[in-house]
């Protein structure tokens, strides 16, 4: 049994769904030859449709309540379409616009009552974002039988059961695990193929949630788990994982295959393939996830898997940048020697909710520095302010410096460790460009070595490291280069 998930632009446009029928009727067949009939399809909403919701709903809560209404006209037309072009007339069409209607009707009652209320609370954004793929899901259903299949919408808000942490819930793997198998087991056996809305869910008590931005490809890994799925595969519009972005290194290319720890790795620092959580539940029951194009469906993309088949020592999988951030600053001469002063940084930075992607402290103890997302720095700065207050008066600490313009790129590969001279060779690719470095951090896992560099240095930085490593050639042909005297 297989999960495929179709991303924003795999369902983008009726051409797009027209790919999308195509690979999964393909699938539904090899499948059926091999006797293991099951193909559950999960589907993320038309691109660009969850941005237009979230900015209804905030335009709502600013009183203005003229945006939702020509926004449902918008939204309806898009979906309609779609259907007038891939769905005959008749009762299966009259159904879908009825379907149409009846979301987008909801769609304008919460943005009236989210007007009328003033505010906007993440629950409200929620049951308002995850209005897109309640859209795309009766329309992709319907695509398919239209295309000789049989196919079933279904909402996941019956399938994953989540806590109540609005806008990035987390499943309750038992309860999902029965309700996806109740469900979904029977439908499979009659050779149904379910097709699920992604990236919502919905709490114990049947209030909806989401699993935040980009999260269908962790609806999929979820549903692949709880079915115990023979792969999870994730259908997107480039080929696979590549070895950087190829928009700012034109010769990046696909990687065949990558571990679950690298692309958590790649994902985090900024490389948009997979949600970052997507490779959790498939640990869990170490499924092989596999990233595919739906515009270019014979290519082979590239496998995740548990250990990345043996590949030469040292080798550096790929570099990723993760941009707009702030590199705050905690100095001091009196700090060192004063214990404390890195969890009490660390626990005011905390209770302003900031995600801290990057530390570094000098063994002198005389700075701790860290970087937060540009969204997040006044807030730290603020508590940090408060927190250290004391020790500011009496000059124990002598600044808390907030700086801008600043991106982690994370080199990446889980065969790095134990690797002598890899960092000397990102180094040296850096140096070598004139690229002034400003922090640096490796983790013990010695999987990626971080560095934080200004907003001007990150396309030249980018290819440097991509050259020094010639990740545009495969590991094969990769001469191992000798570092500069
Ligand atoms: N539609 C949601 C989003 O845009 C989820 C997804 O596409 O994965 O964030
Ligand atoms: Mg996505």
């Amino acid at each position: 049994m297989i999960v495929m998930k179709f991303g924003g632009t795999s369902v983008g446009s009726a051409d797009a769904f027209v790919q999308v029928a195509a690979v999964v009727q393909a699938a539904a067949e090899r499948a059926a030859a091999q006797g293991t009939p099951g193909v559950v399809v999960v589907t993320s909403a038309m691109s660009g449709v969850t941005n237009l919701l979230i900015q209804a709903a905030e335009r709502a809560a600013r009183g203005d309540e003229r945006f939702h209404r020509e926004q449902q006209a918008t939204l309806l037309l898009k979906h309609q379409g779609v259907a007038g072009q891939l769905v005959a007339e008749g009762s299966e069409r009259a159904a879908l616009t009825n379907t149409f209607e009846q979301r987008l009707g909801e769609f304008d009652r919460l943005c009236s009552s989210i007007a009328v209320l003033g505010e906007l609370t993440l629950r409200g954004v929620d049951v308002v974002s995850g209005l897109g793929e309640r859209l795309a899901a009766p329309l992709l259903a319907a695509v398919l039988r239209a295309a000789g299949l049989r196919a079933e919408a279904i909402e996941a808000t019956e399938l994953i059961v989540t806590d109540a942490v609005f806008g990035s819930a987390a499943p309750l793997d038992d309860l999902t695990g029965q309700k996806c198998r109740a469900r979904l087991l029977p439908l499979l056996r009659n050779g149904v193929v379910p097709v699920v809305t992604g990236f919502i869910g919905a709490t114990v008590d049947g209030i909806p949630t989401t699993l935040g931005r980009g999260g269908s490809d962790y609806s999929a890994a979820i549903l692949g788990a709880a079915l115990d799925a023979d792969e999870i595969q994730i259908w997107t519009d480039v080929n696979g994982v590549m070895t950087a972005d190829p928009r700012i290194v034109p010769n990046a290319r696909s990687l065949q295959e990558l571990s679950y720890e690298e692309v958590a790795e790649l994902a985090y620092y900024g490389a948009k393939v997979l949600h970052p959580k997507t490779v959790t539940p498939a640990i869990a029951k170490n499924i092989p996830v596999r990233v595919l194009n739906t515009f270019e469906a014979t290519h082979p993309g590239t496998l995740i898997v548990e250990k990345a088949r043996a590949e030469s020592h040292g080798t550096v999988k790929a570099v990723t940048a993760i941009r707009s951030m702030h590199l705050i600053t905690v100095a001091g001469r009196g700090m060192m020697g004063v214990p404390g002063i890195a969890a009490r940084t660390f626990g005011a930075v905390a209770r302003v909710g900031a995600n801290v992607l990057m530390i570094s402290q000098s063994s002198s103890e005389q700075s701790i520095c860290f970087v937060v997302p540009d969204s997040s720095a006044a807030a730290v700065v603020n508590a940090l302010q408060t927190e250290f207050r004391r020790e500011l008066e009496h000059q124990q600490i002598d600044a808390i410096q907030p700086r801008g313009s600043i991106n982690i790129l994370a080199v990446v590969g889980s065969g790095m460790r134990g690797t002598p001279g890899l960092a000397a060779r990102v180094f040296a690719a850096v140096a070598q460009a004139g690229i002034n470095v400003i922090a640096i951090a490796q983790g013990s896992s010695e999987v990626n070595i971080s560095l934080v560099v200004v907003d001007e240095d990150v396309v030249p930085a980018l290819r440097a490291i991509h050259d020094i490593f010639e990740l545009h050639l495969p590991t094969s042909q990769r001469t191992h280069r000798a570092l500069p005297q």
